[in-house]
């Protein structure tokens, strides 16, 4: 059996007839940047998610990076984030003119609240937890530690569109949510993407003029030329239909890999807190033989990945920020040990088991 780690084209196969009937309608507007589909995307994502405000941007990066800049982040502030993630939750702080602070994260790969209490200092001026792999980041929590201070709260939903926790959704507990459509998202676009989600008419005014320059005809506010393309808007109106079907068929997928996998040894399953709607972006699990597993799953045709090989303060692009390496145990765990199986929406029961059925033979072998 084959088994990539990700594959657009089943995706694909189901939507065709839709997809080039959109695109067609597209074709005949004309208007390759800000069409009629982008603002009929706003709304619809704004709706989905419960958002008072959705400013579409050119990708998930881009929508973090006018989020801090929006919120007046900038030289002289610190702002806090976990050390796993994607390497823009960290680059777009510095590229803010802020400082990065880097906090270890717990047995859920998501920041630590505890750690992070210690974290904060006078130049604190922002947190920006990631709600890694699906599952939100204990945003109750967070929320509360940055209203008793002032600090500003971004979160980066780029993995966890519909992800919900304790009766709140993304976007809720913030100022503001930043989202990606990358093509390989829960909800992906066919090139590059992103969404920012606030609640806040003023702010989200201000996103959108440095998304646009400054805006058409006053350039008050230095800005960024980033835009979500009409096309993309209108691949991702025929997708959104699905995207809580798909979301159900992703948490089905990952409660079949914990009933076949829970029982093996050596094996971390992903922890998973009871009141959190984890929409598995990533189903990852740990392991201390992760090179000799991938290749074995590899040598029976089971794609896997590795999110991420190194934790954001061990990253040569930050390496002037001084890290001290000791402080990111987990994280290190994370790195060393993760590794991504195959969750998409598409992927079949009979693969899922065939994937736990190599895996458990792996073990099995192992122990002799
Ligand atoms: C994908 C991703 C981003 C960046 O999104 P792009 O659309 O690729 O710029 C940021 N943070 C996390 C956690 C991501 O997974």
């Amino acid at each position: 059996m084959k088994i990539p780690f990700f594959d657009t084209k089943r995706q694909y196969a189901g939507l065709q007839a839709e997809m080039q009937q959109s695109l067609e309608a597209i074709a005949d507007e004309g208007m390759w940047i800000g069409g009629a589909a982008v603002g009929e995307f706003e709304r619809a994502w704004a709706e989905t998610v419960g958002a008072r405000c959705v400013v579409a941007v050119g990708n998930g990066t881009d929508a973090l990076f006018i989020g801090l800049c929006a919120l007046g982040i900038g030289a002289g502030d610190e702002v806090i984030v976990p050390a796993v993630s994607w390497v823009s939750t960290a680059s777009v702080v510095l590229q803010s003119g802020a400082v990065p602070v880097f906090v270890d994260v717990g047995a859920d790969g998501l920041l630590d609240v505890e750690l992070l209490l210690g974290k904060i200092t006078a130049r604190t001026k922002a947190i920006l937890p990631v709600h890694l792999y699906g599952q939100m980041a204990d945003m109750s929590a967070i929320r509360t530690l940055c209203k008793d201070r002032n600090i500003a709260l971004l979160e980066d939903a780029a993995q966890a569109h519909l992800a919900r926790r304790g009766g709140m959704g993304v976007g809720e507990g913030a100022d503001l949510a930043a989202y990606s459509f990358y093509p390989t998202k829960n909800l992906g676009a066919w090139g590059d993407a992103g969404a920012i989600v606030c609640h806040d008419q003023d702010l989200a005014d201000s996103c959108r003029a440095i998304a646009n320059q400054g805006g058409r005809g006053v350039h008050d506010v230095l800005g960024v030329t980033s835009r979500m393309d009409t096309l993309q808007a209108a691949i991702l109106l025929v997708k959104l239909q699905r995207l809580s079907q798909w979301t159900e068929r992703r948490r089905a997928i990952a409660q079949r890999y914990v009933y076949h996998l829970k029982e093996v040894e050596g094996l971390q399953l992903p922890v998973v807190h009871e009141e959190a709607y984890h929409v598995y972006h990533h189903f990852v699990i740990r392991t201390s033989s992760r090179h000799v597993l991938r290749t074995y799953l590899q040598k029976h045709g089971i794609g896997t990945e590795v999110h991420y090989p190194e934790a954001l303060p061990q990253l040569r692009v930050f390496n002037h920020l001084g890290q001290r390496v000791e402080e990111f145990a987990m994280a290190d765990l994370f790195c060393q040990e993760a590794i991504s199986l195959p969750v998409y929406p598409e992927l079949r029961d009979e693969e899922v088991d065939y994937i736990c059925r190599i895996i458990k033979t792996f073990y099995a072998k192992a122990e002799k």
